[in-house]
């Protein structure tokens, strides 16, 4: 069984979704949880920090960095748009003795899974519809038209993935859908520690 240091919990799902609000909420509950800061080629936006939401570098250090085999794994999430888990990211977290949990896109998780399958977690949260998802990414009011089209469009794709993963959670009411969360994560981290 995993100790608890080389745990992983990857939360996953179409952006806008609600991935953010509940993986903060699992961090709120759970102390020896810590975001797992990926690398990404887009600009920030709002109040987004380097180092905190991610480490924003150019499309140039981050093909140095594939070449390198820094990344655990690294997808074009949209077009020219590069997102990946640094191996080194996942070391400094489990060397505090504290369990990474992965805001990251379907393929991505799927590669984390393949990787570390004994000591994951994979929890997809799926939106009631994808009309549903629409009004949300609006109303989160980050987007430009088109990196909205670009999110809407890939969903039904992404939702087809669901059954890869261990857990698919409803996101219909928030407060309803971080309970369940906190089940499933509540579980998983009293296993075998
Ligand atoms: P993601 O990280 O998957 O892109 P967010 O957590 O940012 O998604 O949620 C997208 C938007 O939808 C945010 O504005 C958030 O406050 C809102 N939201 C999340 N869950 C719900 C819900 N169950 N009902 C209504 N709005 C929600
Ligand atoms: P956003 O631009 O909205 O922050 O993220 C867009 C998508 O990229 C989301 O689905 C998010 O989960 C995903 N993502 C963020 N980081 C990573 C990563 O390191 N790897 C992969 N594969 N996807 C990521």
């Amino acid at each position: 069984m995993a100790t608890q240091q080389n745990k992983i919990i990857i939360i996953t799902a179409p952006s806008g979704s609600g991935k953010t609000s509940i993986t903060r909420h699992l961090m709120n509950v759970f102390p020896q949880l810590a975001f797992s800061v990926s690398a990404a080629t887009r600009p920030p936006r709002g109040n987004e920090r380097n180092g905190v939401d991610y480490y924003f570098i150019s499309a140039d250090n981050f093909k140095e960095k594939i070449q390198r085999n820094e990344f655990v794994e690294w997808e074009m999430v949209y077009e020219g748009k590069y997102y990946g888990t640094l191996k080194n990211e996942l070391d400094r977290i489990w060397h505090k003795h504290q369990v990474p949990i992965l805001d990251i896109d379907v393929k991505g998780a799927i590669h984390v899974q393949q990787q570390y399958p004994e000591q994951t977690l994979s929890i997809f949260i799926q939106p009631p519809s994808v009309e549903e998802l629409k009004k949300r990414l609006e109303g989160r009011g980050t987007e430009t038209n088109e990196s909205l089209a670009a999110r809407v469009n890939k969903a039904s794709y992404e939702i087809s993935f669901k059954d890869h993963f261990n857990k698919v959670i409803v996101n219909d009411e928030l407060g309803h859908a971080c309970q369940e969360a906190e089940q499933v994560v509540g579980k998983f981290l009293n296993d075998g520690s």
